[in-house]
């Protein structure tokens, strides 16, 4: 393993041990979404919630479990995407779909610029079996955003 793969791991173990955004945040406002998530085939699962102000993701809260790819994953996305406006989100989620896609190879800067800690999971890319894992917490971050637009008032 070169440096900088244990480097990445060491990103993803420390969002696994102490992940960010667990436990489900209500906020009181109208527009929430949650979305639950289930990788059979890791055993991997997940109920996130989204809560929109306007355009911006106010907060990203989520309840789940599984490996530490999933777990690390989720709490990054959080990180990442609270406090952010929608079409910045929207990139985010882009651009780590490419990483996964990447087979292993990086992105070009902008992208990785946008991924920041989340980039350690280039190295996912290789093995197809562990991507679902790494994009569970997405997927469902997506699908909330989406549920929460139909909830925001008009
Ligand atoms: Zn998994």
């Amino acid at each position: 393993m070169s440096a900088i793969e244990q480097m990445y791991q060491q990103v993803i173990m420390d969002h696994a041990r102490e992940a960010h955004g667990r436990g489900l945040v209500d906020l009181g406002l109208p527009a929430v979404g949650e979305s639950h998530q289930v990788n059979t085939t890791c055993g991997d699962e997940v109920r996130l919630r989204v809560v929109l102000e306007g355009d911006i993701v106010k907060s990203v809260s989520w309840e789940g479990q599984g490996c530490s790819i999933s777990q690390a994953s989720i709490s990054m996305l959080t990180e990442l995407i609270e406090g952010e406006t929608l079409e910045h989100a929207d990139q985010t989620i882009e651009a780590f779909r490419a990483l996964m896609q990447a087979k292993g190879e990086g992105l070009d800067e902008e992208r990785e610029d946008l991924l920041g800690d989340a980039t350690a999971f280039v190295g996912v890319g290789k093995y197809p079996a562990r991507i679902k894992c790494a994009l569970l917490g997405w997927m469902a971050l997506r699908d909330a955003i989406i549920q929460a637009q139909k909830g925001a008032p008009a």
